[in-house]
């Protein structure tokens, strides 16, 4: 079948956001929605030679305040299991939280490529915070802001240069 992507990371970081913003960017087509499930929606994204699914964790359960880690959790799991690449979503205005740490353990213990993708970055001072991720150990860290459309083209080659 098709490679699949999954976009992980907890709540309110712009995980629908930016499913939005890849599936509807310069170089992709959107298929209509190829499915929704419990707690996961499914998009196929085509550009011109080449075609994967990209997953969106997540924000379709409803969350009480202290189940949000757990769920965040549990999400992370099931996209990690089924996707070829994970993109890990963090919010740079809010800055490094311990539940980013704890999913950035279980990315780690999983083995699975991972792309480490900032949300959020729409000012300097927004860099700043930014560059905060590094301590989360990746090599490169993307800084993009899915609402206003910045470093999206450049996430979507890197998401098909690893596929
Ligand atoms: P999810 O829970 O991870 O799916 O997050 P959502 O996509 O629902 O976004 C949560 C909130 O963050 C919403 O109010 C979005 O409008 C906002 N948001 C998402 N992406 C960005 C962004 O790039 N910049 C800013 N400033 N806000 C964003
Ligand atoms: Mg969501």
């Amino acid at each position: 079948g098709l490679p699949r992507v999954a976009i992980v990371g907890r709540p309110n970081v712009g995980k629908s956001t930016l499913f939005n913003r890849l599936t509807r960017s310069r170089k992709a087509l959107v298929e209509p929605t190829a499915g929704v499930t419990r707690d996961r929606l499914y998009g196929r994204v085509r550009t011109e030679d080449r075609e994967f699914i990209l997953i969106d964790t997540g924000g379709l359960l409803p969350g009480e305040e202290d189940q949000l880690t757990k769920l965040t959790l549990e999400q992370t799991r099931a996209g990690m299991a089924e996707a070829d690449l994970i993109l890990f979503l963090v919010d740079a205005k809010s800055g490094l939280t311990p539940l980013d740490e704890e999913v950035a353990e279980i990315l780690r213990r999983s083995g699975k490529p991972v792309l480490y993708v900032v949300n959020k970055v729409e000012s300097p001072k927004d860099e700043e915070m930014a560059s905060e991720f590094y301590r989360l150990g990746p090599e490169r860290l993307f800084f993009v802001s899915a609402t206003q459309g910045r470093g999206i083209e450049e996430l979507l080659e890197a998401i098909l240069e690893r596929l």
